[in-house]
């Protein structure tokens, strides 16, 4: 194991999974075939599902795409056993109920003075950034050193509402690891490959990589199943699992889905939206049978 590398729980020793949508659209059927895959690993492990409503973002997020959401996963075939239509010792399930549990993670963040105010734009980030990086245009770009204050200066306090975003200062220069249990060992190295992000938002908002990684933890999630988009997010997890003083889980980044012409699937995708499947006749045995025969749950 290298030094840095996270040691994760094993992901079968009382598995708990989860389904992590965000109800910004309907669900894709790259989505659905990610949330399959999740289940499918929890019930070979004989373990439990959890479905928990990444609702944070206000200004996306729709309640009538956070019932779609439900059905749409029912009409699939999926059940979970925790979740906001089912409750569960790990209530509520909905991030945007759960914001006393993300500030006091940043209250932690804050007394370790591990994070400090940025009232940079994206535009100064993006400037002095200069040239994308190696993360590649996808991912946020490294935010320049040259932007961050001096680590000695006094922190300023945590006010009731936050108008700035709070960024966490990632240890440059060391290498981060994680074994994934189907792509294998991962690497990155902090300030290089990812640098200092938001952990709370201008908005006052929770960041998804905060809010993800605390109910993640709260939660006892032992493996997070999700797309190998988010493979960069989980190295930023992982510091954040590290200050925060809990255990990472183990993690299972899925095959992306692309369309015909090879982009991938987005909400913006209505063709390809379950609705629209289940509406033109589709069965949901039609969709999951070719990845049952295709192995893609193993790992
Ligand atoms: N709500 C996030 C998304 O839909 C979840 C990502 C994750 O599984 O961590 O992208």
């Amino acid at each position: 194991m290298a030094q840095n590398e996270q040691k994760s729980s094993s992901p079968r020793a009382g598995y708990r999974g989860r389904l992590a949508p965000s109800p910004t659209g309907y669900l894709h059927l790259g989505h659905a075939r990610t949330f399959w895959i999740a289940s499918e690993r929890a019930r070979a492990a004989g373990g439990v599902l959890v479905l928990r409503s990444d609702d944070l973002d206000a200004s996306r997020y729709r309640l009538d795409f956070a019932d779609a959401m439900i059905e749409d996963l029912r009409w699939l075939g999926l059940r979970w056993e925790e979740g906001p239509d089912v409750g569960g010792p790990h209530a509520p399930y909905r991030q945007s109920q759960r914001r006393a549990l993300y500030r006091r993670a940043l209250k932690r963040l804050h007394a370790a003075r591990l994070i400090y105010p940025c009232a940079h734009t994206r535009r100064d980030v993006v400037e002095a950034a200069g040239a994308p990086h190696e993360g590649g245009e996808d991912d946020e770009p490294v935010y320049p050193p040259a932007l961050r204050p001096d680590p000695a200066a006094p922190l300023p306090p945590l006010g009731e509402k936050t108008d700035v975003n709070w960024r966490l200062r990632v240890p440059d220069g060391e290498e981060l690891s994680f074994v994934d249990t189907r792509l294998g060992r991962q690497s990155a190295v902090a300030g290089r490959h990812f640098g200092d992000f938001p952990v709370w938002r201008k908005d006052d908002c929770p960041s998804y990589q905060l809010a993800c990684a605390v109910d993640d933890a709260a939660m006892g999630i032992t493996e997070v199943v999700r797309g190998a988009d988010l493979v960069r997010s989980t190295f930023r997890q992982l510091l954040l699992y590290r200050a925060l003083g809990v255990a990472a889980p183990a993690f299972h980044h899925c095959p992306l889905m692309a369309d015909d012409a090879g982009l991938r699937l987005a909400k913006r995708h209505d063709a390809l939206s379950l609705r629209e499947l289940r509406g033109r006749g589709r069965s949901p045995e039609s969709l999951v049978e070719p990845w049952r025969d295709s192995g893609l749950a193993a790992g």
